[in-house]
């Protein structure tokens, strides 16, 4: 049987906007020493912004966000909802065939009977399409029509407000080590890294390959810590399931990722995994 502090724990947890899914997952949290973030929408806003559209040759700006906006058109992802919101117009889904997102790359579409890729560098290196990767701080989205590349737009985020704080509170509870997961450049990485003093960080992996990083990482520790991964879930759902513990967001995040998780932060700040963490310590107190 379940000792009644249990559910005083969860229900105050719930109060605050911290949902979790069972007394097993309260517990656990006194054990956690490693804490994985996933960047975009877990660390940082997941709002982007489009900072400068450079399309080559004779094309104009307007001309490349159109294509790039037609090829983001059915995707959920932030950068995807960022293009669109900048080109502004509605858009004509009957331009649009042959859809096919690729986690971790990007966008593969026919627009107007153009072949369009709109993606990281690692999609245009794949697709063999000659480019050059710009000398800039962002995100950058590249744009090839027909195979033939054709510009780029830069797309920065911001690191959430709460985020720093959720970093030093961790620390101060003895938590080991606070790493980034992300598919995003090494730049762009390397940046929020430092920004929040994360200890470790892992850029440019797809899906399955921050899967792997989390397997390996947990193989490093002790038996009995526990490790946390936090996500939003948009490509990285997998790991919120294999993770001793999956924290998610619950605004921003996706549905996919609640269903995944153990727990669900319901205001989307990372500072609140600190608070749960104090709510198990307290809770076991109460219990044993
Ligand atoms: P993160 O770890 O930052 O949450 P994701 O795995 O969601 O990253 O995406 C990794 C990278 O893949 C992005 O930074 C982007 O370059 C590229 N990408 C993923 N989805 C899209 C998309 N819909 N449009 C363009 N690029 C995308
Ligand atoms: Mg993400």
């Amino acid at each position: 049987s379940i000792p009644l502090g249990f559910f005083a724990g969860i229900g105050g947890a719930s109060k605050k906007g911290i949902l979790i899914k069972g007394s097993n997952y309260l517990e656990a949290l006194n054990a956690v020493k490693y804490i994985i973030f996933d960047k975009t929408g877990t660390l940082t806003k997941g709002v982007f912004n489009v900072t400068s559209i450079n399309p080559v040759d004779d094309m104009t700006k307007d001309q490349l966000l159109e294509y790039a906006a037609h090829a983001e058109a059915y995707s959920n992802h932030p950068i995807a909802l960022s293009v669109c919101r900048a080109y502004g117009k509605n858009i004509d889904v009957q331009h649009i065939r042959d859809y096919q997102e690729i986690p971790g790359h990007g966008i593969q579409v026919t627009v107007d009977n153009r072949r369009i890729l709109a993606g990281n560098a690692k999609l245009m290196k794949k697709e063999q399409i000659s480019f050059k990767e710009p000398n800039v701080i962002g995100t950058v989205l590249y744009i090839a029509i027909d195979h033939v590349f054709s510009g780029y737009i830069v797309i920065s985020d911001e690191v959430k407000e709460d985020s720093a704080k959720a970093i030093r509170t961790l620390k101060a509870l003895g938590i080991k080590k606070t790493m980034l997961l992300t598919g995003d450049s090494k730049e762009v990485a390397a940046a929020v890294g430092s920004k929040l003093g994360l200890d470790e960080v892992y850029a440019e992996l797809l899906p399955d390959q921050k899967v792997e990083k989390l397997e390996q990482l947990d193989g490093q520790k002790a038996a009995k810590e526990k490790l946390v991964f936090v996500g939003d879930g948009i490509n990285d759902t997998p790991v919120l399931a294999r993770a001793d513990i999956g924290i998610a967001m619950g605004g921003l995040g996706s549905d996919a990722a609640i269903e995944a998780a153990d727990i669900v932060l319901m205001t989307d700040e990372p500072s609140k995994i600190a608070i749960a963490i104090k709510m198990a310590k307290r809770t076991r107190n109460i219990v044993w």
